[in-house]
């Protein structure tokens, strides 16, 4: 069934005219691969970057289209762009597919700058782990929540598209109010701006985006979100260090990354190609924090070393990043981010809520201090 709609979408495609309004979009090979599921299509346009406003109609006449093919309920067109090094920034991201072939050192350093900001966030943050499981939503959510209690603006993207658990941390649910064109209104949990494609997706759909699409989804959240004025965008990272993590990484203007990883080794083998990823990108590592560290007993109080922990410490001093914290394992982490108030908020005066807080502050630390300190001048990683 999705084929037959594939084929018609891209049937329908034909009769759209390339920028130049020669040849058409498809036969230019402008169109990315098409995502068909439930009704859903998606796919990218690529266009050059400084010609993406122009060509907003062409966005719009592909979706036109493609909503009129039978058995499509629903169209989603992102312009993406390639940007040649040098080029003036513009409002659309460059996409390279997520399988771009490994850049030379050059190019990546041109791509990197040449990365716009979000006006109005000072700082973007990722927080990253190698693999699903470890904790990352959970210390995602009491990060930001340690850095609004700490005092500072914060906001959180859900770009972990294969599962998004912010809007249940954060107890928020429904659709963004549109702000007219095509910018939406964030929703808000405990003081934090969340935007999520939990919000814009329901829950039971399968988000199997890939490639393009994953891309010009966050890059879509990132700028068409009313961010208003924020010190720090914290980013949910989908879990993995693939092409996609990657292409993610090197598309955000990112100051930084958290990686979180449990005292497992396995989880550390991956953290540690977490750490790779971020390097190869040229984003600073402003450190390791280690989830289900210890247990920490809710009658005594009294920490219990049951696993081999310390991992992520000894790895960190290593790999010369810093280690920000032990999160231990205990029932009222899951139980509160479950109920969607985190221990940050639900338990602001016991330790756990300290540790988050502390962690948080010395990752805003690191970041106003240009975190340039950090993961430089480490060895150099092979990425496999
Ligand atoms: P990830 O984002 O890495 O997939 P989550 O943050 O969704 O992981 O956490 C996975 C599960 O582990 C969730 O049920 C969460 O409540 C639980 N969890 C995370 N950290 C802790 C912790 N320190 N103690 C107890 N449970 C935790």
């Amino acid at each position: 069934m999705s084929d037959t709609i594939k084929q018609a979408v891209m049937e329908r495609l034909r009769q759209i005219k390339g920028p130049d309004l020669e040849g058409d979009i498809v036969s230019l090979g402008l169109v990315s691969d098409v995502f068909v599921s439930d009704g859903r299509v998606a796919f990218s346009i690529t266009v050059p970057a400084e010609r993406a406003q122009e060509l907003e109609p062409l966005r719009q006449a592909a979706e036109k289209v493609v909503k009129e093919v039978e058995g499509v309920e629903n169209a989603m067109v992102a312009l993406t762009a390639e940007r040649r090094p040098g080029a003036t920034p513009s409002a659309a991201p460059a996409t390279p597919p997520p399988s771009a072939p490994r850049q030379p050192q050059r190019a990546r350093e041109e791509t990197a700058s040449a990365k716009p900001g979000v006006p109005g966030i000072k700082h973007i943050i990722a927080v990253a782990s190698g693999k699903g499981g470890v904790g990352k939503s959970t210390t995602t959510a009491n990060l930001a929540l340690g850095m609004a209690a700490n005092g500072l603006k914060v906001g959180v993207l859900d770009a972990d598209i294969y599962g998004p658990s912010i809007p249940r941390l954060f107890n928020v649910s429904g659709r963004p109010e549109s702000l007219g064109g095509r910018l939406l209104k964030p929703l808000e949990g405990y003081g934090v701006k969340v935007m999520s494609m939990g919000f814009l997706v329901e829950e039971e759909t399968p988000m199997i985006w890939r490639g393009p699409m994953v891309i010009s989804a966050l890059t879509q959240m990132l700028r068409e979100v009313d961010w208003g004025e924020l010190d720090v965008l914290v980013v949910d990272m989908p879990p993995g260090t693939g092409d996609a993590q990657l292409t993610m990484a090197q598309q955000v203007p990112l100051a930084g990354a958290v990686i979180v990883s449990t005292p497992q080794d396995l989880a550390l083998i991956d953290a540690r190609k977490g750490l790779a990823m971020f390097r190869r990108v040229d984003v600073p590592v402003l450190g390791i924090v280690e989830n289900m560290s210890y247990f920490l007993c809710p009658d005594c109080g009294s920490r219990h070393d049951i696993f081999s922990h310390g991992g992520a410490r000894a790895e960190a001093e290593r790999l010369e990043v810093p280690f920000l914290g032990e999160i231990p394992l205990t029932m009222q982490i899951r139980e509160t981010s479950d109920a969607g108030s985190p221990i940050v908020v639900s338990d602001p005066e016991g330790p756990v809520a300290d540790i988050y807080r502390k962690i948080a502050a010395q990752v805003a630390d690191t970041i106003e201090q240009g975190a340039d300190s950090t993961g430089r001048g480490a060895p150099n990683i092979v990425f496999d």
